[in-house]
């Protein structure tokens, strides 16, 4: 991959960590906010329930997401960044661009698809 190519990938990716990292503070104190009040109602207390568990999904969802931009961004640092981890070939710009936080090539990555379908 190109340096300026690479400067964009990482910039996006950058980007996308704050975003994540933000939102996950947000949640957090949303939370906090509401663990000390008692709500009387039976159905307010269910929906705080259903909005607390979609919240933690949700932040599971992301910490994945979180720890495979921070790779991401290791492997850039270390110069490591688009390389297969299964073949060791060079990942195709394109599929970089699409998916940065990608560590196999489209060949290994069918491969890996298909094993996981048998
Ligand atoms: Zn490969």
């Amino acid at each position: 991959m190109r340096k300026q190519d690479l400067a964009r990938v990482r910039a996006s990716l950058e980007g996308q960590l704050a975003q994540l990292l933000g939102q996950g503070v947000e949640t957090v104190h949303e939370m906090a906010g509401q663990a000390g009040e008692e709500l009387p109602d039976p159905n307010d207390r269910a929906t705080r329930e259903a909005d607390r568990s979609h919240a933690l999904r949700l932040r599971d969802r992301d910490r994945k997401l979180i720890a495979k931009i921070e790779e991401a961004l290791g492997r850039i640092e270390a110069g490591t960044f688009g390389r297969c981890d299964s073949c060791g070939g060079r990942i195709s710009p394109a599929r970089l661009k699409a998916r940065p936080v990608t560590t196999f090539c489209i060949d290994c990555k069918r491969e890996a698809e298909l094993r996981e379908r048998v």
